[in-house]
């Protein structure tokens, strides 16, 4: 027979133990005849009663006894026998453990799980970083060391050295910018300041801080055609901008001499669906799928050259999320990239 509580228990104890105590009377006792059946029936309720309850508190006692340590230890709680008693006593007690334990394990599963994936993120994340400072800081050391042992009176390479030394500087200072910005946006610190936005003036921004650069290779960056109405979303301005600075920036950075980026913005609905492509390099096809990981470079000596991070696209996947928004990419070696996002509209 399979209990499933204290009390199915206890009611099996009271019918025997009534039982006995019936055939006792009845057999045993010297009770005038038409008596019997009365005593009887009397002392056998009256067993089964005190008996049910007396078994009752005592199975359930001593179950919960055993399974209190369980309890306690699978929801961390210091909790007192009676209010498990209260708690499981009046229901299915062995499934409902059952249940409790297994849904404490697979828990406890996932929690390990994850603790494990972060303790891998955080080693590779450390491991990155200082890979990435080192050689910035040790060619800063060099050319310092250069110029104090000698360098500094030689006019072929002091103003060379320092030149090259204030590159490493910036490209330290890209990096921990980054860090930061990544961070920020990874630990939920950063709190969006969600407003009415014209996307098309934020890229007009982001053309304009990026004219110089752009001239160097003599890029032009535009629009697809003239959008003079503005196109209003609804977004953190100061994180849309640093989104499309990577975006724009990385269509230079990989972008060929005499090229151009074109930004166009298509109405989809609910959505502006906005469109950053170039006639760049390209990435492989291989490449695609990790080029939004955290210091990833389809292109790695490119991309340090340029003082690139590996972390731009990985901040503007953060910033899109963080809009409920998702990134797309479509690229072919040697003919361009174009890099895709929604916003909602406003
Ligand atoms: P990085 O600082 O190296 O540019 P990103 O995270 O911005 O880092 O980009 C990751 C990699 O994706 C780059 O190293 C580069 O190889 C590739 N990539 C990004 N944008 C472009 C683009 N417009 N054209 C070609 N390759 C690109």
């Amino acid at each position: 027979m399979k209990f499933k509580s204290p009390d199915q228990i206890a009611l099996v104890i009271a019918i025997a133990g009534s039982m006995i105590a019936g055939v006792a009377v009845f057999f045993f006792l010297n009770i005038e005849k038409y008596n019997v059946f009365l005593t009887t029936t009397f002392i056998a309720v009256l067993v089964f009663i005190v008996v049910f309850l007396v078994s009752r508190i005592t199975v359930k006692r001593f179950i919960i006894s055993k399974i209190n340590p369980i309890y306690k230890t699978i929801y961390n709680l210091n909790i007192k026998d009676e209010e498990i008693i209260d708690d499981i006593g009046n229901r299915d007690m062995v499934s409902t453990i059952q249940n409790d334990v297994l849904i404490w394990a697979r828990k406890k599963t996932k929690e390990i799980d994850r603790l494990r994936e972060l303790e891998k993120y955080r080693k590779e994340f450390l491991g990155n970083v200082s890979h990435e400072l080192k050689t910035p800081i040790f060619n800063i050391q060099g050319y310092i060391s250069t110029l104090l042992e000698g360098g500094l009176d030689d006019p072929e390479i002091n103003i060379e050295y320092l030149k090259r030394a204030d590159k490493s500087l910036n490209r330290l200072i890209s990096i921990v910018n980054d860090l930061e910005s990544i961070s920020k946006l990874e630990s939920g610190e950063l709190k969006l300041n969600f407003q009415k936005t014209n996307i098309v003036s934020i890229v007009a921004e982001s053309f304009e801080i990026h004219e110089a650069i752009a001239k160097e290779k003599n890029i032009t960056l535009k629009f697809s055609r003239k959008f003079d109405k503005p196109l209003m979303v609804i977004a953190d301005p100061k994180l849309i901008l640093e989104a499309i600075n990577n975006l724009i920036a990385n269509s230079i950075k990989y972008g060929r001499e005499n090229g151009a980026t074109t930004v166009n913005f298509i109405d989809i609905g609910e959505h502006l669906l906005v469109e950053i492509q170039d006639n760049g390099i390209g990435i492989a096809e291989h490449d695609l799928p990790r080029i939004f990981e955290r210091f990833y470079r389809a292109d790695k000596s490119r991309s340090r050259d340029m003082g690139g991070t590996g972390l731009g696209l990985s901040i503007v996947k953060h910033v899109l999320e963080a809009h409920n928004q998702t990134i797309n990419v479509s690229s072919k070696l040697d003919e361009g990239s174009m890099f895709s996002f929604t916003l909602k509209k406003a």
